[in-house]
């Protein structure tokens, strides 16, 4: 089996902490750092544009108060799973924090989407054992919220709490420097398409996971809100990534598909 795992995080625009708040506010372009979602909307419907038009199934890790501020038109076709309330640095919180977190935050995806997620992605990648050995009392089975060296046939593990891990891959570029199979760079101006695609010709067999959000496809950190231009250039690179991904033997599946193939 070689899969593609195509992930999203479905969350509030640029999104930073907030010293002393468990809640995430939003990159302050002059407004304060309030929690911004246009972008994130925007770029959701984006995305979407794109997968429709491939035919191919994605993972959206979706941040419980995005959800609620947004349309989640046409999310109902792929696998929609949680990615904190108000994302939380989770390892942050107390037991009985984490806890009511999770809560609201699972029942947010049933609210808005209809359907039980069965997969997680902590906010900002940050996740330990309190936070893992929680997840399956919210029915959570399924993990992307580590990194793991590229491989020739990278593979789902069982972790010792019962959840499956489909870490997302990390290597090097030519030159020797790291480069992860988060699509960040490449919306910032510092990578390219084929760069990623390279990373997964490297695998033989297994899961790749490659990862974005959505706010991505229509703001840049450094750039600022992108104009109509750097939305149409952005959205073509994530595309031919995808497709050239999908061109070397890549079946698109989502993160809970992948789990248990
Ligand atoms: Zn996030």
């Amino acid at each position: 089996m070689k899969a593609l795992c195509f992930t999203v995080d479905l969350d509030r625009d640029a999104n930073i902490p907030i010293p002393g708040k468990a809640a995430a506010g939003s990159f302050d372009r002059g407004d304060g750092a309030e929690p911004r979602f246009e972008s994130s909307e925007k770029g959701l419907g984006t995305l979407l544009d794109i997968l429709s038009g491939m035919g191919a199934r994605a993972t959206f890790f979706a941040e419980g108060r995005t959800l609620e501020m947004i349309s989640s038109k046409g999310l109902s076709k792929h696998e929609v799973g949680v990615h904190g309330y108000d994302h939380e640095d989770l390892t942050s919180l107390s037991g009985h924090d984490l806890r009511v977190c999770m809560g609201r935050a699972v029942g947010s995806v049933c609210r808005t989407i209809g359907r039980r997620p069965v997969s997680f992605r902590a906010p900002y990648m940050k996740i330990d054992d309190k936070v893992l050995e929680a997840l399956p009392e919210f029915g959570i089975r399924c993990d992307s919220s580590m990194y793991a060296p590229l491989s020739e046939s990278p593979m789902p593990r069982r972790l010792p709490c019962g959840v499956t891990e489909i870490p997302v891959p990390e290597g090097s570029d030519p030159s020797g420097k790291k480069i992860a199979a988060y699509l960040w760079p490449m919306h910032e101006g510092k990578r390219r398409p084929e760069e990623y695609v390279r990373m997964a010709a490297a695998v033989k067999e297994g899961v790749f996971v490659l990862a974005t959000h959505t706010w991505h496809m229509a703001e840049s950190l450094n750039g600022g809100i992108m104009d109509p231009n750097a939305v149409r250039r952005n959205a073509e690179d994530v595309q031919k990534v995808i497709e050239e991904v999908i061109g070397l033997g890549f079946e698109p599946m989502t993160v809970s598909e992948a789990c248990v193939k």
